[in-house]
């Protein structure tokens, strides 16, 4: 029997009219550097269809990629709503990628018009000249002197145009067209540790499942309660969905724009008062040694998701303790929208029992499903203990790369996707990542985790930093290398490093080789960048 329900496309336009007339009342605001400029979300939604009309004037008629190369404020969230919406295909560019991977993810994106902040002038320009595809360029933000502007980003065949005057005087209402709800909508690309960065094609039905999924009280816990200080770029896996996420729950957004440290990121706390955050755990480390040192008004914050790359316990018990701020540990990839898994304690539990669980990567929603396989490719079992690669599936996980011509072998099995990821789910679907796959230490037919040890480091209050990192050894095959940042003012040695290790991992497991550093290098999403802190150690930079 069919059903008897009304089959209405899941699509970003209905976000944007939902957003800007439920929650027209909601705002963002953009953090300028002292104070923010705010805009409600009905003003959002006309500019979003003043910008549409603008990019049509410009030849947007049908799937055209428009790209941004933006920092996260008002105008990037009115292209986040405004070019899916019109059925063009919003592509985020990760301004911190090498430039020949900037140069690589554009024209490979096929990326018509982009749209830039002129704080990233200089970087555009650096790359236009090898961006095959590209007819038109929008600058949005000041630009004191247009003339040099336009010099800047001259190229025969490009057109550069202010944002203001792109959607000035232009109707603030748009005939958003019903396109189909498994068209594209957003493109991302990983950040390509190995390799070229691989693109995923996210649709509007999967951005509207996924933003469902994140609005949830057992995910983000969405609401027009909810002021969301959305550090996380939005170049880097979408944000993880909180844009769409906040105009379909009316939470507002604070924006950070390009004020990522940690002084700024405070002093925004102080003055916007968000109720909830969410970034990688590089950021939170910088934030919490800042506040540590300079008190700060951080009393609106109850509640903070720390995912990208494994979150240190010591550090969500930091914040509890110190600030009365949970941490909430998620997991998640480009490929997945991103959000895979998220860390809350199953109902009723307390102290020990309710931390075992927060420190997990966190259970998987209704949208994913997870198994755990070994290395004959054989399905183990969700037992809690049994250790293998943790494949993935679900609504809003893609099937494929951009570009090729089926699935990737090496990344996709029987309608799977192979994260890369290797730890254990449990029959309840909690998920423990020991390691990425590539991370782990082989030493001597034993595995040693890298997560592990550095998690154990980074409990020492000396150590504000730890990454450790496989090398090879000529007995072993590989041994770990710590690489510590101490804290501004402390002192410890690798002896007294050892020996606080030696009373949480095996003492097999102990590192015998140690480099002190300034600073642990971080990739562009502001990871632990562990591919060069072994090129380092190769090339003799490291101890
Ligand atoms: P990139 O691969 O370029 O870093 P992604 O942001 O898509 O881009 O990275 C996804 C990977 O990040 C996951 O496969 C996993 O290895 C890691 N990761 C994300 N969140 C966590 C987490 N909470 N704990 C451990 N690893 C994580």
């Amino acid at each position: 029997m069919r059903s008897t329900m009304m089959k209405t496309p899941l699509l970003i336009s209905r976000i944007l009219q939902h957003g800007s007339t439920v929650h027209g009342d909601s705002e963002v605001a953009t953090w300028t550097g002292e104070g923010s400029r705010r805009t409600s979300y009905a003003e959002v939604g006309r500019q979003a269809a003043r910008l549409a009309h603008g990019l049509r004037e410009l030849g947007v008629t049908g799937d055209e990629r428009v790209g941004t190369l933006m920092w996260n404020n008002a105008e990037h969230l009115v292209a986040y709503l405004a070019v899916p919406s019109m059925g063009a295909v919003l592509h985020t560019l990760n301004l911190r990628l090498f430039p020949e991977q900037l140069i690589y993810i554009a024209n490979h994106a096929e990326d018509r018009v982009v749209i830039v902040d002129s704080t990233l002038i200089p970087l555009l320009a650096g790359v236009l000249p090898h961006l095959t595809t590209i007819r038109h360029i929008v600058v949005v933000g000041d630009q004191q002197d247009w003339q040099t502007v336009t010099a800047k980003l001259q190229k025969d065949g490009v057109a550069v145009h202010r944002w203001d005057e792109l959607l000035q005087g232009r109707p603030d209402t748009f005939d958003w067209p019903a396109v189909d709800e498994d068209d594209a909508a957003a493109l991302c690309y990983t950040s390509g540790t190995t390799g070229n960065p691989k693109g995923v094609a996210y649709s509007h039905r999967s951005i509207y499942l996924h933003s469902m999924e994140v609005c949830m009280a057992e995910s983000f816990g969405l609401g027009p309660q909810v002021r969301d200080l959305c550090i996380v770029p939005m170049f880097h896996a979408m944000a993880w969905g909180l844009p769409y996420a906040a105009l379909m729950s009316g939470a507002s957004l604070v924006m950070p724009d390009r004020f990522l440290q940690a002084a700024p990121l405070a002093q925004m706390i102080a003055a916007e008062r968000p109720t909830f955050a969410g970034a990688v755990p590089t950021i939170f480390t910088d934030l919490l040694a800042y506040l540590d040192a300079n008190p700060t008004d951080t009393s609106s914050l109850k509640e903070v998701v720390i995912g990208g790359s494994a979150c240190p316990p010591a550090l969500m018990h930091a914040y509890a303790d110190r600030y009365g701020i949970q941490v909430i540990h998620a997991w998640g990839m480009t490929e997945m929208s991103p959000l895979g898994s998220i860390a809350r304690a199953p109902h009723g539990l307390e102290g020990p029992e309710m931390w075992a669980y927060r420190y997990t990567q966190g259970r998987v929603p209704a949208g994913v499903e997870g198994r755990i396989v070994g290395p004959g490719g054989e399905v183990m079992p969700s037992d809690g203990k049994s250790v293998g690669e943790l494949q993935v599936r679900g609504p809003w996980i893609t099937a494929q790369y951009i570009g090729e011509d089926g699935p990737d072998p090496d990344k996709f099995e029987d309608g799977w996707l192979r994260t890369g990821d290797v730890g254990t789910l449990t029959p309840n679907g909690y998920l423990t990542l020991t390691d990425r796959a590539k991370d782990v230490i082989k030493s001597g037919g034993e595995w040693i985790s890298s997560v592990d040890l550095e998690n154990a480091l980074m409990a020492h209050p000396a150590v504000l930093e730890a990454c450790v990192v496989g090398v090879p050894d000529d007995k072993w095959g590989e041994r770990p290398l710590a690489t510590v940042v101490l804290r501004e003012g402390a002192s410890a040695d690798a002896a007294v490093l050892r020996e606080f290790l030696s009373e949480k991992v095996a003492r097999w497991q102990l590192p015998e080789r140690w480099s002190f550093i300034e600073a642990v290098p971080k990739t562009s999403v502001g990871k632990f960048d562990k591919k060069r802190v072994r090129a380092d150690y190769a090339g003799g930079t490291l101890e």
